[in-house]
């Protein structure tokens, strides 16, 4: 029988599935570190990570080991009963973060959640707030997932269009305008937290003005609101520390935490806080069949150990550093700007003559053997595995040269 081909797996999900993303049209059957191949066997660079839910690299061998020899064990219990892993995976991850408590999620999204539902509990139960009157703000640009409450307080038509009604109880403030928050927090008592990403990563990697976080988190304190940090995509080393948090020095108050805590190996979120706002939950009033499995503990402390062991959110730093500099010499006429933080980063690319876009670019990227995905019509991230090497962003860089070259060519 002849083998499938991509466009056999392409012509599959086009007719069974739902068309809720556009993808570039690569199959990818294989990973190993910062490399993917197609089922053709072609090489590409991956610079997505899936988002950042793979900085360690693709089948990191001890995340894999840990994986299999969890599965071997013992996968699922719920919380109905203990297990062997939780425990010492929450005193990991509270003395890894300095936190006091811990509450497994499994997806981003549902961890954001979390984080507000504990916000809300806080706001009746300790600040005081009216019965059903809490708000919480937000930011334009923020992005935390796609359920109807993550797309409740989104800025983005494309995510709420058309899904209503949404989620009351909810504010949208401009991102990194701190003027813009202390005037909420000054004038309305019933805002209970500020969830905020310290970076803004699928707005198209917004870095805020220095000092934003730290800037934020003093006013939350001033007027009594908890800071939650949305790091699901920033956290775990991608910006060149453990938490873009960390490069402003502050703790927020409640962490959100997801993608990368797994190594891309499973859904594995966790929502990080004190005991003053996590013990307001009570049995029966939040949970998840699968959030705080064994194989999900096993799997996400061995990945954090490796992004401690292997130095990863340092080596985010420095190559991020290369990568930019690299991208800074590619011609105006081509990169309108280039920003980010350790190994987020994005261009914006100039529109070309005949208008192609962000997305015409990341086919021809794929022809040349890197895979990166447009947010928006003219902006591509670049985000790959923290595992990189100097010789492999010299690498990337060579390829999306050469990619920018052959479109040029093409037009002239
Ligand atoms: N928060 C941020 C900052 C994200 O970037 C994302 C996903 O991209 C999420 C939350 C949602 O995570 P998930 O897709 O795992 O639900």
């Amino acid at each position: 029988m002849q083998q499938a081909t991509s466009q056999d797996f392409i012509a599959l999900e086009k007719q069974y599935g739902a068309f809720n993303y556009k993808p570039v049209p690569v199959v990818l059957a294989k990973g190993q570190g910062v490399y993917v191949y197609d089922v053709e066997g072609k090489e590409y660079i991956d610079c997505l990570s899936a988002y950042s839910a793979v900085n360690q690299g693709h089948c990191h061998p001890r995340l894999v080991k840990t994986m299999q020899e969890q599965a071997a064990q013992l996968t699922l219990t719920s919380r109905a009963f203990y297990n062997n892993q939780l425990g010492p995976f929450s005193e990991y991850m509270c003395q890894l973060f300095g936190f006091d408590r811990m509450l497994p999620m499994n997806s981003g999204v549902e961890a954001c959640e979390t984080a507000v539902k504990l916000a809300r509990k806080w706001a009746y139960l300790t600040k005081g707030i009216e019965q059903d009157k809490a708000r919480v703000l937000f930011a334009t640009g923020n992005f935390w997932g796609r359920s109807i409450a993550a797309i409740s307080s989104s800025s983005d038509p494309d995510s709420y269009s058309d899904f209503g009604p949404f989620v009351p109880g909810f504010d949208v403030i401009p991102y990194n305008d701190l003027q813009a928050l202390e005037e909420k927090l000054k004038f309305d008592e019933q805002i209970c937290a500020f969830m905020v990403e310290p970076i803004q990563g699928e707005a198209g990697v917004i870095v805020p003005s220095e000092g934003y976080m730290a800037k934020a988190k003093a006013l939350c304190e001033k007027y009594n609101v908890l800071l939650i940090a949305d790091e699901v995509q920033t956290g775990i080393g991608r910006t060149g520390k453990l938490l873009a948090c960390d490069w402003d020095g502050i703790k927020p108050d409640i962490l959100v935490l997801g993608k990368a805590l797994s190594g891309g190996m499973m859904p594995v979120s966790a929502v990080l806080t004190s005991d003053e706002v996590m013990l307001n939950i009570k049995p029966g009033q939040h949970g998840s069949t699968f959030g705080g499995s064994p194989l999900a503990c096993a799997v996400a402390m061995e990945a954090l150990r490796v992004i401690v062991d292997e130095k990863l959110a340092e080596n985010a730093e420095s190559m991020g550093q290369l990568f930019r500099e690299l991208l800074a010499t590619l011609p105006s006429h081509r990169v309108k700007a280039v920003r980010g933080k350790g190994l987020l980063n994005a261009i914006d690319v100039a529109p070309y003559a005949n208008e192609k876009t962000a997305w015409d670019v990341c086919l021809k990227l794929k022809e040349k053997g890197l895979l990166a995905k447009q947010t928006h019509n003219h902006t591509i991230r670049f985000a790959p595995p923290l595992v990189i090497t100097k010789s492999q962003v010299e690498q990337a860089f060579e390829r999306i040269n050469a990619a920018f070259d052959e479109m040029e060519a093409e037009l002239n």
